[in-house]
C-alpha cells in the first residue's frame, strides 16, 4: 500500500512496527485496558509518517486462522478508533473502527453497538472465536467477512451477528439463506431488545405469516435462495424469525434459545445442512417436530385456525376449533373468566396467567388423524367464561385473526376499541 493509507482486514496485523507510527502502537497497547474508545490515528494525522510509518510503500501483513473468507479495506482518510469487548472464555479482544471524517457523528455510536453485539451473541449462542473485530466505512454499507465487516452503524449489529453464521457455523448461505440471514434477523430482535433494556417481543410474528402464505411468488425455505425470485428477501431474511416465533409458541422461547446455542456449539467450524439443523433441534428439544420442519421448510402452508362456536352446559364448555390451513399447530386457548362466581378449578392442561385468566393447551397431535375440527372441553368448576381466544400470543400463522375469539361480538368490540 502507499504509505499514509490505513488498512483494516480479516486477521491480526503481524508487523505493526513496520507500518504504524510509534504513537499509534502506544495507543493500541492500551485498548484492552478499559471500555473506553481510544483514537489510534486521528483526523489531524494524515500522510506518511503521521497516519502510518514513513516511506513510500508499506507491506501490511495480516494472519488469520480458521476463516472461510478474507477481506480488507484501505483509505488515506480513515480515522482509526478502537475499544474492547470482553468475551466469555477468551477475555478482552480489540474492536477496530475505520471511518471517514464526515461520518464521525454517526460512528460515535459504533463502539457501544459493536461491543454489545459481540458480548450479547457470545452469551446467547457461543463465544466469539476470533481474536479481533474490525468495522470499516466505505461504499459498502452492510457486508460480512470473518472478523471484519464493511458496514454503516445502522447495520452493525446485523453484520456482527454474521460472525456466528456463516463465519463460525459454516452454513451454505447462498442456498439456504434462512440459516444465515434468517437466523441473523431473529437474533437481532433479541440483541436490540437487550440493548434498550426491554424484553424481546416475539408475539405476533408467527401469526403474521398467515397473511403472506399463499402468495404464489414465495419460494419455500428449502428452495435454493439464489433463485428466490421476487420474494427473495422474505424467503432469506424475514421468514425464519416468524418460524422461530412459532417454535417458541410450542416449546417456549428460552428452550429455542438453549437449543440454538447447542446447535451453534455442535456445528462450530462445521457445515450443517438444513436436515442437520432440523434433526439437531428435534434432539435438543426432546420432541419430534417433523411436522413443523416439513411445513416451514418445504411448504408455504399456514395454520388458519378459528373458533366455530362454544356451548356451555353446567360447568362444562365445549369449544369447536377449526383448522382450515395445511400446517397443523397445537391448540392454545386463553380463557377469560367473569370476575366473580364459583371458584376456578384448574384443568390438567391449564396454567393460570392471573386470577381470572387461564391458558389451556392441547398438543398438535389432535390434527394428525385428518379431522378439520377439534372439540376442546373446558371444565373449570363453573365460573362463567367471558371470552375465549385461540392462539392468544399470535404465534401461529393465521389468515384471519377475527375468527379466533368467542363470542365473535367480543372480537368486534375489540376492533371498535382499537379503532378509537
Ligand atoms: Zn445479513
Amino acid at each position: 500500500m502507499p504509505a499514509g493509507w490505513i488498512v483494516g482486514a480479516t486477521g491480526v496485523l503481524r508487523n505493526p512496527e513496520q507500518v504504524l507510527t510509534v504513537a499509534a502502537r502506544e495507543r493500541l497497547a492500551r485498548v484492552l485496558d478499559s471500555d473506553e474508545t481510544l483514537t489510534i490515528v486521528g483526523a489531524d494525522e494524515r500522510g506518511p509518517g503521521r497516519a502510518t510509518a514513513g516511506g513510500s510503500r508499506l507491506v501490511w501483513h495480516f494472519v488469520a486462522d480458521t476463516v472461510n473468507d478474507f477481506a480488507w479495506s484501505a483509505s488515506d482518510r480513515y480515522i482509526w478508533d478502537a475499544t474492547r469487548a470482553t468475551i466469555p472464555e477468551y477475555g478482552a479482544i480489540p474492536i477496530h473502527m475505520l471511518y471517514t471524517p464526515g461520518r464521525a457523528q454517526s460512528w460515535s455510536r459504533a463502539p457501544g453497538i459493536l461491543r454489545h453485539a459481540l458480548e450479547f451473541y457470545s452469551d446467547l449462542w457461543m463465544p466469539y472465536a476470533f481474536p479481533q473485530l474490525t468495522m470499516a466505512d466505505g461504499p459498502e454499507t452492510g457486508m460480512e467477512y470473518p472478523m471484519f465487516i464493511m458496514s454503516g452503524v445502522g447495520a452493525a449489529d446485523h453484520e456482527v451477528a454474521h460472525e456466528w453464521w456463516p463465519m463460525m457455523v459454516g452454513t451454505n448461505e447462498t442456498w439456504y439463506g434462512f440459516m444465515d440471514e434468517g437466523f441473523d434477523q431473529y437474533m437481532n430482535i433479541l440483541s436490540n431488545a437487550a440493548r434498550t433494556g426491554e424484553s424481546p417481543s416475539l408475539d405476533g410474528l408467527g401469526q403474521r405469516y398467515g397473511s403472506i402464505s399463499g402468495n404464489e411468488n414465495e419460494a419455500p425455505l428449502m428452495w435454493n435462495a439464489n433463485h428466490g425470485g421476487s420474494m427473495y428477501s422474505f424467503q432469506a431474511y424475514s421468514k425464519a424469525p416468524l418460524m422461530l416465533s412459532m417454535l417458541g409458541g410450542i416449546v417456549g422461547d428460552t428452550a429455542v434459545w438453549r437449543a440454538m446455542s447447542e446447535y451453534a456449539k455442535a456445528w462450530r467450524f462445521r457445515h450443517p445442512t438444513p436436515w442437520d439443523y432440523a434433526f439437531f433441534m428435534n434432539h435438543a428439544l426432546g420432541e419430534d417436530l417433523s411436522w413443523f420442519w416439513y411445513s416451514w421448510l418445504f411448504t408455504t402452508d399456514a395454520v388458519d385456525g378459528s373458533i366455530q362456536n362454544a356451548r356451555t352446559n353446567g360447568s362444562v364448555t365445549t369449544v369447536v376449533v377449526r383448522q382450515d390451513g395445511q400446517m397443523p399447530a397445537p391448540v392454545v386457548l386463553r380463557v377469560d373468566f367473569a370476575p366473580t362466581g364459583a371458584p376456578i378449578r384448574a384443568m390438567q392442561n391449564s396454567t393460570m396467567l392471573d386470577d381470572r385468566t387461564a391458558l389451556v393447551t392441547w398438543p398438535v397431535d389432535v390434527w394428525f388423524d385428518g379431522y378439520r375440527t377439534f372439540t376442546a372441553t373446558l371444565d373449570f368448576g363453573g365460573r362463567a367464561i367471558e371470552r375465549i381466544t385461540l392462539d392468544p400470543f399470535g404465534r401461529f400463522p393465521d389468515r384471519d385473526v377475527n375468527d379466533n375469539v368467542w363470542p365473535r361480538a367480543a372480537a368486534a368490540a375489540q376492533d371498535n376499541g382499537a379503532g378509537r
